[in-house]
């Protein structure tokens, strides 16, 4: 196997999910997002432990998604938050997945498509309203008519309803009152659905940020992601939470990592990688390291970027190549040997000198989409913790 690899610390989601947990209402159910691969850290893994913590729900982006964890045995309801084509619909009702359906032909459509593989039970969808995201759902005022429509329909029936915050993951007045804004949107919605004698079913609004920053907003169901895999959402810090009494221990759940494939002496003012953006100033050792853009190193991480090798920092030096990139260990370093383990990022309480929030924040970017693009050709392994 490629020394080259993400390990997945899974009791880190495990605490992360009880931790999760003990901030829940009694009756509040728990959708964990498994979608993209487990936000890059293996939806298989996490769906697992999820569903072994009691999550209710799985939440998925693509019907193939769904489809590789039930292959892989994994049994909840998948609750699918991205639309999907036409096409996707069937195998949507085959695989009883719960498609989120958000305007009239939407409906109709998975009407005539679940009639084929109902069986005693009408298949059950959930309704977005699109509260002020932005993005999928329908306007707050026509919630109770699709709501009839789907009721009323042959083979579908409404079993919850949705919406999904824009700003909850600020701390800023401004956006507080914004998301305060959307919830009551949503409530009124709700209540309008209601009001015509339909039952809404499960009620949701939050994801990770609301869910641990506003426990009044949990409803009946919460839908955390990127807090099962360890890092915070954005502004919604761990000083954020104990200033507001909320005690939470997050661990990110993974580990990437990699071993000095060769270490090679260059004399001063030689230079390293494409472009010949550094130049060694003084004779020192180059460590090289075989992981690049290609598996998800972003190629905008350097200059900046250290790894750990065993539990201090060093500068990876030049450019980011697609498969490789090469770190200065400093003349006769002592510490340092070719196939010993340079960690790119992962749990602090591990070793690992940097977290994916510090390389999220040295390329204005956020953990998710730094855990999300680590690419398939990383393997990801289940660490024993
Ligand atoms: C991705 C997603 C979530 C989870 O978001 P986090 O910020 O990772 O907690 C919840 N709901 C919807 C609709 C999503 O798209």
């Amino acid at each position: 196997m490629r020394c080259t690899r993400a390990l997945i610390y899974g009791e880190n989601i495990r605490s992360n999910i009880l931790e999760i947990k003990k901030l829940l209402n009694p009756s509040t159910k728990l959708c964990c997002a498994v979608k993209a691969d487990g936000y890059g850290n293996s939806a298989s893994i996490a769906a697992k432990i999820a569903v072994e913590c009691g999550a209710e729900f799985l939440a998925i982006a693509t019907v193939q998604e769904g489809i590789e964890l039930q292959e892989n045995g994994i049994n909840a309801n998948f609750i699918l938050l991205s639309p999907c084509s036409p096409e996707e619909f069937t195998e949507v009702a085959a695989h009883n997945i719960i498609p989120v359906l958000f305007d009239e032909e939407m409906i109709s459509t998975f009407d005539d498509v679940s009639k084929k593989f109902r069986k005693n039970k009408k298949h059950g969808v959930f309704l977005a309203i699109d509260t002020g995201m932005g993005r999928i759902g329908c306007l707050p005022e026509e919630a109770s008519n699709l709501a009839k429509k789907i009721n009323s329909s042959n083979n579908i029936s409404l079993m919850g309803v949705i919406t999904h915050f824009a700003v909850s993951d600020s701390i800023s007045d401004e956006n507080k009152e914004y998301t305060e804004r959307q919830f009551k949107a949503f409530t009124s919605a709700l209540n309008s659905i209601k009001s015509e004698g339909i039952d809404p079913g499960i009620c949701s609004c939050s994801a990770s940020a609301a869910a641990i920053a506003n426990p009044e907003m949990q409803l009946d169901m919460i839908r955390p992601g990127i807090i099962l895999y360890g890092y915070y959402p954005d502004e919604i810090t761990q000083n954020y939470l104990e200033s507001k009494g909320i005690h939470l221990n997050l661990r990110p759940a993974m580990q990437l990592e990699t071993k000095i494939a060769a270490i090679r002496r260059f004399k001063a003012g030689e230079s390293i990688s494409y472009g010949r953006t550094w130049e060694t100033t003084s004779e020192t050792d180059i460590a090289v390291l075989p992981i690049g853009y290609a598996d998800g190193l972003l190629r905008r991480l350097s200059p900046g970027l250290k790894v750990t090798i065993n539990g201090k920092l060093y500068p990876v030096v030049g450019r980011i190549c697609m498969d490789q990139c090469m770190v200065d260990i400093g003349i006769n370093n002592h510490d340092v040997k070719r196939w010993d383990t340079a960690i790119i990022f992962g749990p602090k309480e591990g070793g690992a000198l940097t977290d994916a929030a510090d390389l999220a924040k040295m390329t204005s970017t956020i953990p998710y989409e730094i855990m999300t693009s680590i690419t398939k050709r990383v393997p990801r392994i289940l660490a024993n913790a």
